[in-house]
């Protein structure tokens, strides 16, 4: 059984049509890197898994449950969806450990005790255990969005989405940004990423799937997409 079906997802922003009836699945502990011209709809598409934006039509299942519109459904949904942005998104008056367990403890219920170990453990696995104590802007660019996904990752999600990662990045961090996904990827986590790191893709993507026009031009293992013609 896939994690992420969508079947048939038409967006459309005003007038343009961005996805013109979108196919796709994402099975457990694949890893999907989606690649395209800029405009291309890859953010949306995201963005739509997620429910940040609303889909004009078709289905988009994550974990069995289709996505529905509805306020209750989508806060569940979202709680089995993993999302780092490009820009880290951290909240800036709290300590990294307070971003790591502050929705464990409201939306899963979780105890402050378990959050933190959670925490504690995670920020261990992106090399960053010794910062819990400290504020985002107090850390560099690339610990920030290892911070970003660790605090996903908290919630033990099925699938993490990410939407260009690195792209915000200054390029000397952005390989430890990408060493921690690819061992998410080892590991056999659920992903789908959006990135312009076309190395990543090749060394980390199970398939890479290129969007243009609207649609899907050109899927396949990554050997196969990269090194067309
Ligand atoms: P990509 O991630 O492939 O670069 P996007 O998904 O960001 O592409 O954007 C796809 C198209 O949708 C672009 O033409 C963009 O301008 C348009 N678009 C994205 N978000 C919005 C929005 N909120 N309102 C209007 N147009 C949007
Ligand atoms: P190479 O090993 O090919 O000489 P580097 O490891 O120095 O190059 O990284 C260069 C590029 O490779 C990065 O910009 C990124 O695109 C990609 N990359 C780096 N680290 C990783 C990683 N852990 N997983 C996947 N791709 C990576």
């Amino acid at each position: 059984r896939p994690v992420v079906r969508m079947r048939g997802i038409v967006k459309r922003f005003g007038g343009t049509t961005v996805l013109d009836g979108i196919d796709l699945d994402v099975h457990e502990g694949e890893v999907v890197t989606l690649i395209g011209p800029s405009g291309a709809g890859k953010s949306t598409l995201l963005r739509c898994v997620n429910g940040l934006e609303r889909i004009d039509s078709g289905t988009i299942e994550v974990d069995g449950e289709q996505l529905s519109s509805t306020e209750k459904g989508l806060n569940h949904l979202r709680s089995r969806i993993g999302m780092v942005f490009q820009s880290f998104n951290l909240f800036p008056h709290m300590t990294v450990m307070d971003n790591l367990t502050v929705a464990q403890r409201e939306v899963l219920g979780r105890s402050s005790d378990e959050a933190r170990q959670r925490g504690a453990a995670l920020l261990e696995r992106v090399g960053l255990g010794n910062r819990a104590d400290a504020y985002p802007d107090h850390l560099s660019g690339g610990q920030q969005q290892r911070v970003a996904i660790a605090r996903a990752l908290a919630m033990d999600p099925a699938v993490m989405l990410f939407d260009e990662p690195t792209s915000a990045l200054d390029p000397e961090l952005v390989g430890e940004v990408l060493d921690v996904m690819r061992t998410l990827a080892d590991e056999g986590m659920t992903m789908m990423v959006v990135t312009h790191e076309m190395r990543f893709a090749r060394r980390a993507a199970d398939r890479v799937v290129l969007l243009a026009d609207g649609g899907i031009a050109e899927q396949g293992p990554p050997e196969q997409v990269l090194d067309h013609p």
